[in-house]
């Protein structure tokens, strides 16, 4: 459900322990930023959308934001918020649309269409209140004079709504921030979530810690805790949990979690798929198992996915290959696990299936994007619940990327795994372009090596987010003289971007000197390579990988 229960099983999730801010999402490109910020801060925040009727709501927040979004309250199709909303008695800021919203819900007349648009930066002039109205000025508390903000809006207040008072303006808007004087109400025309508001975050802080009253208590140190009682308690004292891992972050964080919770009664499984990069079967082994004492089985299909892959040259058919042939592997596995499980004296059945979903894949299915949004899958693990009548557990779902970093931090992971770049499940298979076989495995493999290993020794692998090393198909092999012999070798393509969304990416500007250094490496260390490129292609219009 949109509360985010899973199954039916959701035993005190974090909005039953920390104080919650809650951000009713209207739809604006910009409103899991509000979440966000509100982490950085330490105050726990959750995103629904704004369809959310309060009546199902099975906790109390502490505080609302209504976000900005792209309609016109005003419209007939416009969204609007739950009236109750308005009488559970928790302060509430409007953002952009959401201060639209606010004074709608009070005056339905007094929101019309500006004259002229206003985007990007804006100053506006905070006013200052004395008396009996001092306590509106609490939103822009330690914000100075003048703020620098970011607008986005066409639609403008005409009029204050019965009882507020404004608390900054601009020259084009009269009504940039405005505050009830008798009820916690806020209502901003720009936008503090985004970094071109530079103070936006004490804003923020101001609303939720100084107006809403919120502890600051969202920590990693809280949360493993209280997670760990969670999973304890949803899997009961003989439960048992199967999952897969990939020597990535987010399946090591959960592991790692499940690990502490329940000890061996987790099984992780790491299918070895014949496309991992070099020896990294091993070192996963190696890492889950004595480093972070982790129960798991590591299978070796490699024959079974080569043997499939074999001859086959289009991206989407080796997509799907891997990824069907993957769900069945694991399948197997998982069935002669749960079969030698049955006989413990010590545990029951397998009941659940570990998954690493992140926040932002909630959020993406949970967003707000009008009467005709279908809601994306992002998981292709129906079929493995329903054939093995497994429940779903998701310890890391409320989280961000860079709080589960911080969290495996906290669970002792080794910093190399905790900023690990991402690495995609079709692995070197996507990065062989056109067939795969032995030799362009090898090439891939040693190739990447040197690439990595370099980035590392000069000190750059935590800047750039993503970088590997791909070849061109053997139809396509390049000349060169070797030993004053002409020889056809491999073309290996190195990429290596920076992003922080990875929706956008840009090549990473590395010095002459160092490509050099890699290039010649690569020809001189990698057997049947004989050229080396380095793609400077930014995406849009490129994609991170090659295929
Ligand atoms: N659509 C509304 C306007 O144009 C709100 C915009 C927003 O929330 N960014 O004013």
């Amino acid at each position: 459900t949109a509360n985010g229960d899973t199954n039916g099983v959701s035993i005190g999730e974090p909005h039953k322990t920390f104080d919650t801010i809650l951000v009713l999402d209207f739809g604006s490109q910009y409103s899991h930023l509000i979440t966000r910020r509100l982490r950085e801060l330490n105050v726990y925040s959750e995103m629904l959308p704004c369809t959310q009727k309060l009546a199902d709501l099975t906790w109390k927040p502490k505080g609302i934001i209504l976000s900005g979004g792209p309609y016109s309250v005003y419209s007939s199709d416009a969204p609007h918020a739950d009236p109750a909303v308005f009488e559970l008695g928790v302060p509430i800021l409007g953002i952009c649309y959401g201060l639209q919203e606010i004074a709608w819900s009070l005056d339905n007349k007094n929101v019309v269409s500006g004259e002229k648009r206003e985007y990007g930066h804006a100053t506006v002039k905070i006013q200052k209140h004395s008396g009996k109205e001092a306590h509106i000025d609490r939103l822009f508390q330690d914000l100075g004079e003048d703020l620098e903000v970011w607008m986005s809006h066409g639609d403008k207040l005409s009029q204050l709504p019965a009882g507020f008072e404004p608390v900054a303006s601009t020259p084009n808007a009269p009504f940039a921030g405005i505050a009830s004087t008798d009820r916690p109400l806020f209502g901003i025309q720009f936008h503090p979530e985004v970094t071109h508001t530079p103070k936006g975050k004490q804003l923020l802080s101001n609303f939720a810690v100084t107006i809403c009253g919120a502890r600051q208590d969202w920590t990693m140190e809280k949360f493993v805790d209280k997670e760990i009682e969670r999973i304890r308690a949803m899997v009961g004292p003989k439960g048992q949990v199967i999952g897969a891992v990939s020597g990535g972050v987010d399946s090591t964080v959960a592991a790692k979690l499940m690990k502490e919770a329940i000890g061996d009664r987790f099984h992780a499984v790491l299918v070895d798929n014949g496309v991992l990069r070099l020896d990294e079967a091993k070192t996963v082994k190696k890492t889950l198992t004595e480093h972070l004492g982790i129960n798991l089985t590591v299978i070796d299909s490699t024959d079974l996915f080569l043997g499939r892959l074999k001859g086959v040259s289009d991206p989407e058919r080796k997509r799907k290959i891997i990824g069907n042939t993957f769900i069945e592997v694991f399948q197997d596995t998982a069935k002669s696990i749960a079969e030698a499980a049955k006989d413990s004296p010590k545990a029951g059945e397998i009941e659940f299936l570990l998954q690493g979903t992140l926040y932002p894949d909630v959020i993406e299915s949970i967003s707000f994007k009008g009467p005709s949004a279908t809601i994306k899958t992002h998981h292709n693990v129906g079929g493995l619940l329903e054939n093995m009548h497994l429940k779903l557990i998701e310890p890391l779902r409320e989280l961000f990327k860079d709080e589960v970093r911080a969290l495996g931090t906290n669970l002792g992971i080794p910093e190399e795994l905790v900023w690990r770049h991402p690495f995609p499940g079709p692995g070197l298979a996507i990065r062989i372009i056109g067939e795969i076989n032995e030799e362009q495995l090898r090439i891939a493999r040693e190739a990447d090596k040197i690439f990595i290993d370099e980035i590392v020794a000069a000190g750059l692998y935590r800047k750039i987010s993503q970088a590997f090393a791909a070849v061109f198909p053997d139809t396509a092999k390049a000349v060169g003289v070797m030993g004053d012999k002409r020889v056809h070798g491999k073309v290996v393509t190195l990429r290596a971007v920076e992003t922080t969304d990875f929706m956008t990416a840009d090549w990473y500007p590395f010095e002459f000197d160092f490509l050099k250094r890699v290039s010649r490496r690569i020809v001189n260390e990698v057997d049947g390579a004989c050229r080396v490129t380095y793609d400077i292609t930014s995406k849009p219009p490129g994609t991170i990988e090659m295929e």
